[in-house]
């Protein structure tokens, strides 16, 4: 696998004007690349910085959606929806929709099966926290959570997942896994994924990546991209990232 994906949550942090002014400075700042970079805004911004990136490489990904397709579901977006404004991506399971939204593996399994449906790939984030580590259930936990992902699914040819290793302890906390200790986990979630599938699932690494740091784990055989959020909602923190990783592999 040779693409480097680059995603950044804006989870939110940024406002409908913040969002747009953002995503028209990166169009400006980015004519190609051989990168795959994905922003994901506020849902209220999806449509508007789909018009601004139109024409541009710049990809649009939502940060959250509902496992039902329309209907008296109060609240809800679904998949369907968001592909129709240009949303190519949806990021699941994020941690913070788990413990504070109190989202399960099996609301979050629903919810990649209606973004496989909808024709959106699915950016399905595990990761264990602080005490599983410190206790030693890290490999316990991602193990569960990839069983539930992977379980009887079948991905047809045209259909891809994504799968970000966040572990919770180092969001936004700017304590981030060192480089050699998420080789390793990537490598076992690998060696798990691959008892569920052959497909080839492109594995992020996400969780206090800033410009200083996200070399490395770019550059690693077993990381196929990062899941970035507080550094990338600065168009000099998100540019000085890109300028990074630039012409590395
Ligand atoms: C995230 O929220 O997905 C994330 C990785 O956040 P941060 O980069 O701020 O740790």
């Amino acid at each position: 696998m040779s693409a480097t994906f680059v995603f950044a949550n804006w989870k939110m942090y940024l406002d409908f004007d913040e969002s747009c002014m953002l995503a028209s400075r990166l169009r400006e700042h980015v004519h190609t690349t051989d990168k795959t970079i994905a922003v994901f805004p506020t849902d209220i911004a999806l449509k508007e910085i789909d018009h601004i990136f139109e024409g541009s490489p710049l990809r649009l990904g939502a940060q959250n959606a509902s496992w039902v397709p329309r209907g008296a579901y109060t609240g809800a977006v679904s998949p369907h929806m968001l592909k129709d404004i240009g949303v190519e991506y949806i990021l699941l399971g994020h941690s913070e929709r788990r413990h504070i939204f109190g989202e399960n593996d099996t609301d979050i399994r629903k919810k990649i099966d209606a973004c496989l449906d909808a024709g959106v790939t699915p950016v399905v984030c595990i990761g264990e926290t602080k005490e599983e580590k410190e206790t030693g259930k890290r490999e316990y936990r991602l193990k569960k959570q990839i069983m539930k992902v992977f379980e009887n699914l079948s991905l047809a040819d045209e259909q891809t997942l994504i799968i970000a290793y966040e572990p919770v302890w180092a969001i936004g906390t700017g304590d981030a896994c060192l480089p050699a200790d998420a080789d390793d986990v990537m490598s076992f979630i690998t060696a798990e994924i691959r008892t569920y599938t052959n497909k080839e699932i492109p594995l992020l690494y996400g969780g206090s990546v800033t410009p200083e740091n996200v070399l490395p784990y770019v550059s690693l055989e077993t990381v196929q991209g990062v899941l970035v959020g507080s550094a990338s909602t600065t168009f000099e923190s998100f540019t000085g990232l890109l300028t990074a990783i630039t012409d590395k592999p």
